[in-house]
């Protein structure tokens, strides 16, 4: 059967090859793997695509496995093949290819949650146990319909895996007071590239535990997070205001942010919008309900190419009554230097808070924009670096901008757990910068191509302007490039390879090591 396989996984094999696998050699693979779940080697289509649409690939085979044993099996099985590399994947909702395993074996890890059972007691708090591919929007509605709490720190959208996000950091307007997703689970249980399934937390096993958070699924797969709860609220007012200048959104963004809990806003983003009537770049993607009266003159007063919205949510219960909410909002909206006559903000329940997203969602579904490619950036940008950032990048190369959101939002280092394989620019605040780009098949627009370019621009315009920043999902072709981005955690990243998945079968996708005896 590894033989079998062999012949696959080498590229220069003739399409004719792949089409030579019957029923037969499903059963026998699964015999081979010792599978209690399924694998499926014909429609294995959608494991070669991700949300990026920029990269496609062939995988030999789909495996959904019934449990952590079947994980371990499947890796057990890829070592004894030179070639043959496993990749987990999450919802696929990637953008350069890092859940994909061209010619090896896909683990299709999504499933609802409904892992854990109980309130977990947590020193002085609460978690919940839920399987590596659960999505957290499940995750949300279960904890909350189950016990009404809710995790701490999450990211705007949820039709994402648990595992997906904790191998990159998962982040959002919570961030600044809990850190992001990576910071609020307290145990894992990974199966190792060894094929060993493994309980880890920052007192056992402490060092695959911290180099899982964040490893891009270098070292392990994530099949259960124990994750920190608190009791959810009822409802969230949600705000938004906008400013002309630059240094007045950040320096009242960065003020909320290093404010002591209760005398903030539960929640601080904000994004750049471009000043014009354009419906999705312009003055109305700053309306929370479209529904709503909307003048735009204060905007039209100002010839700036770009303006800034900051984006702020208050968590109260319905037993609070409406003026002691308001008293509240305006005492924090006082001390802020946003323009007059540009606040919007509308109730809703926590749940459909954190579920916003979901119908932008079934917008862009309907309008054809969610299945073409999102040539998206992420960046970590240092306080230092961002008045620049903002003066090269967004006034000019982005001036028009990308047809989808431009986020920038301040959050603070000292949330992040530093030994956590994630890496950071220096100092305590930094912006994180998303760059989500949406491209519409019935529209004049540039080519995805030329996005991409655009994308390398900034990062060139980063680079020569010496601004401190990191690529948050970070994406890279050569080794010098991974050397360049880990800095001095790149020797620990290396070593912690070598003892965790020594063969490299795990997440090809991501082109940090290539798979060897
Ligand atoms: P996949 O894309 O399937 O996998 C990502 C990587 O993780 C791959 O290398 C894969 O092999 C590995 N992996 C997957 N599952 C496991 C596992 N169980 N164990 C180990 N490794 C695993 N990010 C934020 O931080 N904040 C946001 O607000 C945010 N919003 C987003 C909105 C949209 C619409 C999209 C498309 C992405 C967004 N992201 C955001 C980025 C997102 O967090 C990452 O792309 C994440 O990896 C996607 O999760 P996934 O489950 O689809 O993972």
């Amino acid at each position: 059967m590894i033989a079998y396989l062999e012949h696959f996984v080498h590229e220069n094999d003739s399409d004719a090859m792949l089409q030579q696998e019957d029923e037969e050699t499903a059963s026998r693979l699964c015999q081979a793997m010792d599978l209690q779940g399924t694998i499926d080697y014909r429609s294995t289509g959608y494991a070669g695509k991700d949300f990026g649409g920029l990269h496609a690939s062939t995988p030999f085979a789909v495996i959904r496995p019934s449990g952590s044993h079947d994980i371990a099996s499947v890796i057990r099985f890829a070592s004894q093949s030179p070639n043959l590399t496993v990749a987990a994947r999450g919802n696929g909702h990637s953008i350069n290819g890092q859940a994909m395993a061209n010619r090896g074996l896909v683990l299709d890890m999504k499933e609802s949650s409904d892992a854990g059972i109980d309130l977990i007691r947590y020193t002085d708090g609460y978690a919940v146990d839920v399987g590596g591919g659960a999505l957290w929007e499940d995750v949300l509605r279960w904890c909350v319909s189950e016990f009404g709490y809710s995790p701490r720190s999450w990211t705007d959208y949820l039709g994402l895996t648990v595992g997906g996000t904790l191998s990159n950091a998962g982040v959002s307007g919570q961030t600044f007071r809990y850190g992001p997703q990576t910071s609020n689970v307290t145990e894992l249980e990974v199966v190792t590239g060894n094929g060993d399934t493994v309980i880890c937390s920052d007192t056992q096993n402490s060092e695959l535990f911290f180099s899982v958070l964040g490893g891009l699924g270098q070292f392990g797969i994530i099949t259960r997070a124990r994750v920190l709860v608190q009791p959810a609220p009822d409802m969230v007012r949600w705000i938004r205001v906008v400013y002309s200048e630059f240094d007045e959104f950040t320096q009242d963004a960065e003020s909320l942010i290093t404010q002591s809990e209760g005398e903030s806003f539960d929640y601080v983003e904000g994004f750049v919008f471009v000043n014009s009537d354009d419906p999705v770049n312009g003055w109305p993607s700053v309306l929370l309900n479209p529904d709503h009266a909307f003048d735009p003159t204060p905007m039209t007063r100002f010839d700036n190419p770009v303006l800034y919205c900051l984006e702020v949510a208050l968590h109260y219960n319905k037993g609070n009554c409406s003026t002691t909410v308001d008293t509240r909002v305006e005492k924090l909206l006082g001390r802020l230097r946003f323009m007059e006559d540009t606040q919007f903000q509308v109730d809703l329940t926590y749940v459909d808070f954190l579920l916003r997203v979901k119908e932008a969602e079934k917008q862009a579904k309907a309008n054809g924009i969610w299945d073409t490619p999102h040539p998206w950036l992420n960046l970590f940008v240092s306080k230092t670096s961002i008045m620049d950032f903002d003066r090269f990048v967004f006034k000019k190369i982005l001036k028009d901008g990308i047809g989808g959101p431009m986020l920038v939002y301040p959050i603070l280092r000292s949330k992040w757990d530093e030994r956590a394989s994630i890496v950071l620019p220096e100092g305590e605040i930094f912006y994180i910068v998303a760059l989500l780009r949406f491209t519409n098949p019935y529209q004049k627009s540039p080519s995805v191509r030329d996005l991409v370019l655009q994308n390398q621009e900034i990062i060139q315009t980063c680079v020569r302007s010496g601004f401190d920043f990191k690529l948050y999902l970070p994406h890279y072709n050569t080794e010098d490039d991974w050397k360049q981005h880990f800095g001095d955690r790149w020797l620990w990243f290396v070593e912690m390879k070598s003892r965790y998945d020594p063969m490299a079968i795990l997440a090809p996708g991501q082109k940090i090591f290539t798979r060897h005896d």
